[in-house]
């Protein structure tokens, strides 16, 4: 008896095709996970935490001091964002409790939301949640430009606008111009923005800029981010946004009555890694951008027609040109036929349509891993096409 709110949302694609992984035996390219632990030192700081005595009940609700000061100092150094450590930083647990409490929090029923689709699937399930509907605002294959005509059309009446960069599923790290263009509509009809930028730190082409540190723009953003991807915990779901105490506020007050307050190792270790940010995600960008070069080049020699993405932890291929029609058909057939899993990308469009021949693959896994998935598309051949 699921809530109708919820019933048009099913089982997310992410569970469907790690749950048909695990039972092919196939090489999981779907889920984004990195498939090597991150840094054994920011693990080790888990283990110290818990031994200490200090770290094992809940935490503040907004999160351990050390890590909301780690949080604002991280604003600071890295982007000249003043935030207080106080009253402008929540932690959460990872940035999808992040988003869902941001739109119980700060929307009233009836609100809309701009959103740009393809959208990361939490976005539209947690606006239903709050009663609240989506505009869309659709980046079309193969560039996925952000098209700023059809953003000021969405924007009139609207309470709030939701921007992910650098962007899953497309890769795409939005452009200085692109960015200044979302902020002038912003700030023209007054919206409430979030950005979900939890891949910041894996911009591989261009640089990853904060929407936050346009101008009119610090006031009216909340910045929601993640220790899964700048270090690859997924699974540790440490997440945080920052931003005008108005906001957090409103984020916190949802928050509570979520999951109230947890993790505090975790957070703890994140708050000595988040410290020292830059010495831990340099090797690790460089990792995954040579895993998104390899990955890229696979693609296309197996004849695929590739986006390549500037940031994140996708791809995208057009299987049109493979006579494909049905991307999510093709999805499904892939890991019998070629033993190799990856995400139809209609799945983040709220027009399947749009992105219907298009399939996401993740690139943040072994090398070996990406080749052996490679080697496997290339031997499948037509059989894959199906
Ligand atoms: N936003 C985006 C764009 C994501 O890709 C993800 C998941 N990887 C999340 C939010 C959720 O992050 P977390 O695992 O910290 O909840
Ligand atoms: N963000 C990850 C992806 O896009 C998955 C997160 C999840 O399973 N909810 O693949």
């Amino acid at each position: 008896m699921t809530a109708s709110r919820l019933r048009p949302f099913g089982t997310t694609i992410f569970s469907e095709m790690s749950a048909l992984a695990a039972r092919t035996g196939a090489i999981n390219l779907g889920q984004g996970f990195p498939d090597t632990d991150g840094p054994a030192q920011i693990m080790a700081a888990v283990e110290t935490a818990m031994r200490g005595g200090q770290a094992n009940q809940y935490a503040p609700i907004a999160g351990v001091p050390e890590l909301c000061a780690a949080i604002a100092e991280h604003q600071r150094r890295h982007y000249g964002l003043e935030v207080d450590p106080h009253d402008g930083v929540q932690v959460t647990f990872g940035a999808t409790e992040a988003i869902a409490a941001t739109m119980l929090g700060l929307l009233e029923p009836g609100d809309e939301v701009v959103v740009i689709e393809p959208f990361y699937d939490s976005y539209a399930a947690t606006i239903a949640l709050a009663g609240a509907t989506r505009r869309l605002v659709t980046l079309r294959p193969p560039d996925f430009a952000l098209d700023l005509d059809a953003l000021a059309a969405a924007a009139p009446g609207a309470r709030m606008l939701v921007l992910n960069s650098p962007h899953n599923p497309t890769g795409r790290v939005l452009t200085r111009d692109e960015l200044d263009g979302v902020a002038r509509v912003c700030v023209e009809h007054d919206l409430v923005t979030v950005t979900d930028e939890v891949y910041e730190h894996l911009a591989y082409d261009g640089e990853h800029i904060p929407l936050a540190t346009l101008p009119g723009m610090a006031q009216r953003t909340l910045t929601i981010s993640s220790a899964a991807k700048s270090f690859s915990f997924t699974g540790w779901k440490v997440g945080w946004c920052s931003g005008p105490p108005q906001l957090v506020a409103g984020v916190r007050a949802a928050k509570q009555f979520l999951s109230y307050s947890g993790g505090t190792p975790l957070q703890v270790a994140v708050a000595g890694a988040l410290a020292d940010a830059e010495r831990h995600v340099a090797p690790l960008r460089e990792a995954v951008r040579a895993g998104r070069d390899r990955l890229c080049e696979g693609l296309l020699a197996a004849g695929l027609h590739v986006s390549v993405p500037q940031g994140g932890y996708f791809a995208n291929a057009d299987v049109a040109a493979l006579g494909v029609t049905d991307a999510r058909e093709w999805c499904r057939a892939l890991p019998d036929r070629a033993g190799v899993v990856a995400i139809p990308t209609s799945a983040f469009y709220g027009h399947p349509e749009v992105g219907r021949t298009l399939v996401r693959f993740a690139f943040c896994k072994r090398p070996e891993v990406i080749d052996e998935a490679v080697d496997r598309l290339l031997r499948a051949g037509a059989a894959a096409v199906g």
